[in-house]
């Protein structure tokens, strides 16, 4: 919480909304940016967005056309396919009905569990849809800047990858808080890590966090 306070005043919340995406979209766009600069995703889902009327039109395209489309991702070979069966499992499962809109009216695990029931779809993106979408729902997720800096700051252990660093993370927050809160929490400790927390040299001595975090100065 004192992580929080600190670095919610260096980075001013409420940290604005950076997607106002239907939650399919924003599905696709989390899909899209795994391991990925937010510049390349973003252009490769602009691509799909200019080509298909709607994502249903994506199901029955050439799946070498999706790849083309997002060759600027990384892994597009691996993604287009992906991306085409994400899609027939959701409208599989909703009986034709291309649609996240009904998870506004679930719990938010009984939500993430429904969507990480999806190929391919983890805890990092069921957040991210839950959490970014207009669903706006209280929803932490976690990217690589996130859990590096949790990591130094001890808040997970060494070895808890990003996936189990989920629940371990948002038990560590208040039950109540609200989506824009938790969104919050996420965003300043991405921008840390973007920021201040890099992946090689962190700038401890510009950090704000130097007294509570174990790690610093020692990278
Ligand atoms: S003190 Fe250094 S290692 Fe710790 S969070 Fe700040 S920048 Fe990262």
């Amino acid at each position: 919480m004192e992580v929080h306070r600190r670095l919610c005043r260096t980075y001013e919340c409420p940290i604005g909304y950076f997607h106002d995406l239907d939650p399919v979209s924003e599905l696709i766009s989390s899909l899209l940016s795994h391991r990925t600069r937010n510049a390349d995703s973003g252009r490769a889902f602009k691509a799909l967005r200019a080509r298909f009327p709607d994502w249903s039109a994506m199901i029955e395209a050439e799946t070498g056309e999706v790849e083309a489309l997002i060759h600027g991702v990384r892994w597009p070979e691996l993604k287009a396919p992906r991306l085409q069966e994400v899609l027939r499992a959701l409208r599989d499962r909703q009986d034709g009905a291309l649609t996240l809109d009904f998870l506004a009216a679930m719990e938010v695990e009984a939500a993430r569990r429904w969507l990480e029931a999806l190929p391919g779809v983890g805890p990092k993106t069921s957040a991210a849809v839950l959490s970014f979408s207009v669903l706006r729902m209280p929803a932490l997720p976690v990217n690589s800047h996130h859990h590096r800096v949790a990591q130094r700051l001890a808040l997970i252990g060494p070895k808890v990858d990003v996936g189990p660093s989920h629940p371990i993370l948002r038990a560590q927050l208040p039950e109540d808080w609200s989506a824009q809160a938790l969104y919050d929490n996420h965003e300043i400790l991405m921008l840390h890590g973007q920021k201040i927390c890099h992946f090689r040299r962190p700038a401890c001595d510009r950090c704000p966090l130097t007294d509570l975090c174990p790690s610093a100065f020692t990278l």
